[in-house]
């Protein structure tokens, strides 16, 4: 199994950082990492243990854009991690089935919203802060927040390899849970997304001002556009998923 691990991503000398909001999403990577201590920052608690040669980081960030924003600028400044593997649920749309795999190759923050006199538009935030023109022509579709390129292709050819089928696309993220059919099939069409979730646009806009690197993956705990409800044992799906590409 050793080849089909993370060890293209031995090359970098930091830590590894793997993410997920809730205690359901962490519990089954802490009970895998090997030598775990506690390391808590107020509401943040990191567990460091290793992973091969090198250590791991266990981060629960808490659940929502702000949380998962504050977690990943304390463990960028704190632990100076070469990546961070940002994984958890999210609600799938469209024919997404509970269990099944999403690695972004985009995100968008559905939080950005302007509110013009012609309607609603979208905000690229970071473009914002320089002030452009360019940057205040605010387009009907939100911007997408590409994903490492590197990273993704990494991850893709383990999952390959251990024969987890996925699907690679956008993923929308913001303080927001729908739950109204006929809304989210309207966010679908609009924007391609697969899925919706709460984290992921924070965890790339502040890992970016540190400029480390992330990748993005979702296990599909619920689809409220069919209807399927919450499934929490998704999380030890993803974990067992995950476990040999982290060393586990
Ligand atoms: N704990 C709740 C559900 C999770 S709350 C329960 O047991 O029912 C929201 C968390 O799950 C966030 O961290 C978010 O990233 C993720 N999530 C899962 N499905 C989601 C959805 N349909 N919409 C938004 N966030 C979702």
């Amino acid at each position: 199994m050793s080849d089909a691990r993370l060890t293209p991503l031995e090359d970098g000398k930091g830590p590894i950082v793997l993410q997920g909001a809730m205690e359901m999403e962490v519990a089954p990577f802490i009970k895998r990492l090997k030598g775990a201590e506690l390391n808590v920052y107020g509401d943040f608690s990191f567990w460091r243990g290793t992973f091969g040669t090198r250590p791991l980081i266990i981060s629960k960030t808490g659940i929502g854009t702000a949380a998962a924003g504050a977690a990943t600028a304390l463990a960028c400044a704190l632990y100076q991690p070469s990546l961070i593997v940002n994984q958890g649920t999210a609600g799938g749309y469209g024919d997404l089935a509970v269990g099944d795999v999403v690695v972004g190759s985009a995100l968008y923050n559905a939080n950005a919203r302007y509110l013009g006199r012609d309607g609603l538009r979208f905000m690229e935030l970071g473009a914002l802060e320089h002030e452009s023109v360019a940057a205040m022509d605010f387009p009907d579709v939100p911007p997408l927040l590409e994903t490492d390129e590197r990273l993704r292709n990494i991850l893709k050819a383990f999952l390959k390899k251990s024969g987890t089928s996925y699907r690679t696309g956008i993923i929308a993220s913001s303080d927001q849970w729908n739950e109204a059919p006929e809304q989210i099939k309207c966010i679908r069409e609009k924007t391609g997304a697969l899925c919706e979730e709460m984290e992921a646009a924070a965890v790339w806009m502040t890992a970016k001002r540190f400029h480390v690197p992330c990748t993005f993956v979702r296990i599909i705990s619920n689809n409220n556009e069919r209807g399927l409800s919450f499934d929490a044992s998704v999380c030890e799906t993803l974990s067992r998923i995950l476990q040999n590409f982290l060393g586990l």
